[in-house]
C-alpha cells in the first residue's frame, strides 16, 4: 500500500461513519457531521526579503461550531491540502467534545516551506494570512493557535495584526501567545503533559510499567516536551530512541533528554547526537518499548508497519498518526492505543484555559493550570474506557462515540438537524 495516497479526510469520514453507526444516528445528522460547516480559501501575495513577490495559498476551515467557537491551530507546511486541513479541523471537533470543552473545531494552514523562508518572511506571511481571514476570526467566533511549524511568535504577529485591523485589544483571539502579551502558564508543554497524564491512566488500566523504556517519533514541540517531561511526571522512565525528519538515534542505556533538546535546537536535528547509534527514521516506531509517542505527521503507523509495532502503549501526540487498518491490527494484537483526540488534547485544553483567563483578565498560576489539565484528561480517559466497555469497541472508536454523541446532541438542540 502506498501510504502517501492515504487521504486524512477519508480517514476522518470513515471514523465518523463508524461512530454514527454505533450511535444509530439518523442520516441527516451523519451527513452533516461528515462535512465542514464553512471553508475559507485565501490567496495572497507577499513581498519576501529577497525582493520578489510570491503568491501563497491558505485555508481556514470551521468544521463544527455547535458546542462553541471554532478552535484549532494554523500550520505552515508545504504538503498541506484542503483535505488535510478538513481532517485536522474535524479532529479538533472531536477533541474539544471528548474533553467536554465549550468549543467547536477548526484548522487553518498556509502552504509554504518555513525552512526556506526568513524570520521576516514568516512575519509577513502571518500578517497577510490574518488580513485575508480576519472576518472569520474572533474570541467568540474562531480562535486559532499554533500547529506544525508555527509557534507563540507567529501568534503574537497574528494577534497584533488582528488588533490593528479592529483597533481594539483582543488577546483572546489567538492562544499559545507569549505570556508577556496574554499567554497562559503551562501552554507550551500542555500537549505533551496531557499525553503523559493519559499514559499514566493507561499504565494503571493495563498494568504496564510507567517507569520503563519509551521512544518518540518526531521531535518538534510535542516530541521535545514529551522527552523532557515523561520521567518527571511519571516518576521514572528511560528514553531509548528518537527520530525527526532527518533520521533516528538509539541508545539502550538511555538518551539524556535535556542534552538532546539542546542539541536539536542548536543543530536542527537529533542526527549526530553523541553517544547514540544512528538508526533509520521509521525503525523508532518498531522498537521494543513500553510507551511509544508518535509525535510527527499523519499516517505514520499504517498497514505496512502495524504488525511490527512492539510498544505496549501508543500515545498519539500527533494528529491522525494511525490509519484505520493499522488501528484494527494494533487492537487485535493487544496494543493499547491512546487515540490522538485524547492523547494530544492537552494543547487545546490549556488553550481553553487561556481563553478563560483572557476573558476575565485574571491569570492562574502554573500549578492550577497543571491540576486542571490533569483533571480534564483523566476524566476524558475514564469516559473513553467506559464507552469501550459498554460498546465493546477499540479505544479510538470509543472516544469518537463519546465525542460524536455530544456534538450530535448539540446540533439537535439547536434545531440544525
Ligand atoms: N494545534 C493544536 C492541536 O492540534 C492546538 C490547537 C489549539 O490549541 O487550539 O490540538
Amino acid at each position: 500500500m502506498n501510504t502517501q495516497l492515504y487521504n486524512p479526510f477519508e480517514v476522518l469520514q470513515r471514523q465518523i461513519r463508524e461512530a454514527a453507526r454505533i450511535l444509530n444516528l439518523d442520516d441527516a445528522t451523519t451527513e452533516f457531521l461528515l462535512w465542514p460547516q464553512r471553508e475559507l480559501k485565501v490567496t495572497f501575495p507577499v513581498r519576501l526579503s529577497d525582493g520578489g513577490v510570491r503568491v501563497f495559498h491558505g485555508y481556514r476551515i470551521h468544521y463544527n461550531t455547535a458546542r462553541g467557537p471554532a478552535k484549532g491551530g494554523i500550520r505552515f507546511h508545504p504538503d498541506e491540502t484542503v483535505d488535510t486541513i478538513r481532517a485536522l479541523a474535524g479532529w479538533m471537533v472531536w477533541k474539544t467534545a471528548l474533553i467536554d470543552l465549550p468549543l467547536g473545531g477548526a484548522k487553518g494552514g498556509v502552504i509554504c516551506n518555513p525552512r526556506l523562508l526568513t524570520e521576516n518572511d514568516l512575519e509577513a506571511i502571518a500578517r497577510a494570512y490574518v488580513r485575508a481571514t480576519f472576518q472569520f476570526l474572533g474570541p467568540d467566533k474562531d480562535v486559532p493557535a499554533p500547529d506544525v511549524y508555527t509557534n507563540p511568535q507567529t501568534m503574537a504577529w497574528m494577534m497584533d495584526e488582528y488588533e490593528s485591523l479592529l483597533q481594539t485589544h483582543q488577546p483572546g483571539v489567538f492562544t499559545d501567545k507569549p505570556q508577556q502579551i496574554g499567554g497562559t502558564e503551562g501552554r507550551r508543554d500542555a500537549t505533551a503533559r496531557g499525553g503523559i497524564f493519559a499514559v499514566r491512566e493507561a499504565c494503571k488500566q493495563y498494568g504496564v510499567n510507567p517507569h520503563g523504556r519509551f521512544a518518540i517519533q518526531g521531535f518538534g514541540n510535542a516530541g521535545q516536551r514529551a522527552a523532557l517531561l515523561h520521567a518527571d511526571v511519571l516518576g521514572g522512565g528511560k528514553l531509548v530512541a528518537v527520530c525527526d525528519s532527518k533520521g533516528g538515534i538509539y541508545n539502550e542505556h538511555g538518551l539524556d533528554p535535556d542534552a538532546l533538546v539542546t542539541y536539536k535546537l542548536k543543530t536542527g536535528s537529533v542526527v549526530g547526537f553523541p553517544n547514540a547509534q544512528p538508526i533509520p527514521r521509521d525503525a523508532v516506531l518498531e522498537l521494543d518499548v513500553d510507551v511509544l509517542y508518535p509525535a510527527a505527521l499523519e499516517n505514520a503507523i499504517n498497514a505496512d508497519n502495524a504488525h511490527n509495532i512492539k510498544a505496549k502503549i501508543v500515545c498519539e501526540l500527533a494528529n491522525g498518526p494511525t490509519t484505520p487498518e493499522a488501528d484494527s491490527i494494533l487492537y487485535t494484537r493487544g496494543i493499547h492505543v491512546i487515540p490522538d483526540i485524547l492523547a494530544s488534547a492537552g494543547g487545546v485544553t490549556v488553550s481553553y484555559f487561556e481563553m478563560v483567563q483572557n476573558k476575565s483578565m485574571y491569570f492562574w498560576d502554573e500549578k492550577t493550570v497543571h491540576e486542571r489539565l490533569k483533571e480534564k484528561i483523566t476524566k476524558a480517559y475514564q469516559t473513553m474506557i467506559e464507552a469501550m466497555e459498554e460498546k465493546k469497541v477499540h479505544p479510538r472508536l470509543a472516544a469518537m462515540v463519546v465525542a460524536v454523541a455530544r456534538v450530535a446532541q448539540a446540533c439537535k438542540l439547536r434545531g440544525w438537524v
